[in-house]
């Protein structure tokens, strides 16, 4: 019988930190995802998002297969008052 997809997946997210100058703090963040059915191994295109890298906005590799979201992170109060 044929998959229908349904069933269990993965998925794999890469971050990437990148600053705007070589050695300077970073700045900017994004993750890269990936998700597949564990079933059969089919790969899952991310479908309705533009092409391309952006700071602003998520979008898709060529392929389709990689969605790359821009993202920022937020430091938990705690954690920022415990280093202090
Ligand atoms: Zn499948």
């Amino acid at each position: 019988m044929a998959c229908d997809h349904s069933k269990e997946h993965r998925s794999l997210v890469h971050v990437v930190a990148m600053n705007d100058t070589e050695g300077g703090p970073f700045t900017r963040w994004c993750a890269e995802i990936w998700i597949w059915c564990e079933e059969c191994g089919a790969r899952f295109r991310f479908v309705g998002v533009p092409l391309g890298l952006s700071a602003g906005q998520p979008t898709v590799s060529v392929d389709g297969y990689e969605l790359r979201v821009p993202m920022v992170p937020v430091v938990p109060p705690r954690v920022h008052e415990e280093m202090h």
